[in-house]
């Protein structure tokens, strides 16, 4: 916080007038809370109190910095006001609304939605060595469970030996400031990647890539976003949007804004399937948040309403096409046709006649789906051990 409020030149002068001020011009939440990180954080130090409603409304899109000449890092900061409030509040959030968050992940860990599996042969060897584990996250397996056995099933074609981890990679709780908690989910997510061998990641989600690059330094991460430009996608999907009336605007995720691999991925998947596509002016590096970052929609959902708002209007397009599941959500409430790109990939020609959900799922259908994709990535190995005993 002092690097802030000693190096922030957003203040205002002698006339009354705001300097600086670049990242409140990119931030609805500096925008609502209406002052300058120079006057929050001098406040915050002085009288060592802060609202929690304004650390717990940071989107953690990282924004602020690509604008700020200083290049001062406001999430970091809010991160460590989280950290130091559930320190205060025995380890938990001081933000009543986040209970619902800790449920997720304390079931988001437990072994009725995780589960590990690898190519063996029936009598227990591996076919070969084990390089690579896929890791599909948890907002993709609660939106489509049909989408990760699909994806699933491609890998093995093309990486045969492809091992898979369905676990949270505990985002949700590093983001309440729950940090020791984290650590100790972390590990046992480490345990799964390693006792695999495997020394690749494959991840199809923007808050895996940055958990898993940080914290798992035995293992590489590889998004699959571009991976797919490696491999190639399935055969039945080529072309498929070529006889498509629609255009999808891309929303790009927040947290891989600086991972030009993913964006580039992302476009070529779009070109090979023969969608147009409407590039936003906010786009790649220069992408805003769509509202979800942060844990925001639990703790200040107006806000948050407000960030997807913003997003959905910046795109011509009724429809858009998002890599991540929770992005799609919040594009859906912001009150467009969203899409996920596996969607596009695994589904029969979009078009203008087709039905597009307007709401997100309920959490029971949610918690519903993730437990089917368990079964179905069980099933796929089965499949595959049952096919070894046959040769
Ligand atoms: S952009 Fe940087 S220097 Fe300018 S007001 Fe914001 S934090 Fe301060
Ligand atoms: S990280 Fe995003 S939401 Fe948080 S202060 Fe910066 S721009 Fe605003």
């Amino acid at each position: 916080m002092e690097p802030i409020a000693k190096e922030c030149i957003g203040d205002t002068n002698k006339e009354g007038n705001l300097q600086c001020g670049k990242c409140i011009a990119v931030c609805k939440m500096l925008a609502n809370f209406k002052v300058t990180p120079k006057i929050h954080f001098t406040k915050i130090l002085e009288t060592n109190e802060v609202d929690p409603m304004l650390p717990y409304s940071c989107n953690m899109c990282y924004d602020c910095t690509r604008v700020c000449p200083k290049k001062l890092d406001l999430r970091e900061a809010f991160q460590s006001i989280r950290k130091d409030l559930v320190k205060e509040n025995a380890g938990s959030s001081p933000i009543k609304k986040h209970r619902g968050i800790e449920m997720h992940q304390r079931l988001s860990f437990s072994s009725l939605f995780n589960t590990t599996q690898e190519d063996k042969k029936a009598n227990g060897s591996q076919i070969k060595p084990v390089r690579r584990v896929f890791m599909p996250g948890c907002s993709l397996p609660s939106y489509k469970p049909e989408l990760v056995e699909s994806i699933l099933k491609h890998l093995q074609d093309k990486l045969p030996g492809t091992a898979s981890v369905l676990k949270c990679c505990g985002k949700p709780t590093y983001l309440l400031g729950q940090e020791d908690l984290f650590h100790e989910r972390y590990a046992r997510l480490q345990d799964e990647f390693d006792a695999t061998g495997a020394d690749e990641v494959i991840v199809a989600c923007q808050n895996c890539y940055n958990m898993v690059k940080e914290y798992s330094p035995n293992q590489k991460v590889v998004s699959l976003w571009s991976l797919l430009q490696e491999i190639g996608l399935p055969e039945a999907s080529l072309g498929v949007g070529k006889g498509s009336n629609l255009t999808f605007a891309i929303h790009d995720s927040c947290p891989t804004r600086f991972v030009p691999e993913i964006h580039h991925g992302v476009r070529w998947i779009m070109t090979e399937l023969g969608y147009n596509i409407e590039e936003l002016e906010k786009s790649k590096e220069n992408t805003t948040c769509c509202g979800m970052g942060g844990m925001v929609g639990a703790a200040n959902f107006s806000l948050a309403k407000e960030v997807m708002t913003e997003r959905t209007s910046q795109a011509s397009s009724q429809h858009m096409v998002v890599y991540c599941a929770s992005c799609r959500d919040a594009m859906l409430m912001g009150g467009k046709k969203a899409l996920h790109i596996l969607d596009l990939i695994f589904g029969e020609t979009y078009t203008c006649s087709h039905f597009f959900p307007t709401k997100p799922y309920n959490p029971l259908i949610n918690w519903k789906n993730r437990f089917k994709a368990k079964k179905y990535i069980e099933k796929v190995y089965n499949s595959n051990k049952r096919s070894d005993q046959h040769e």
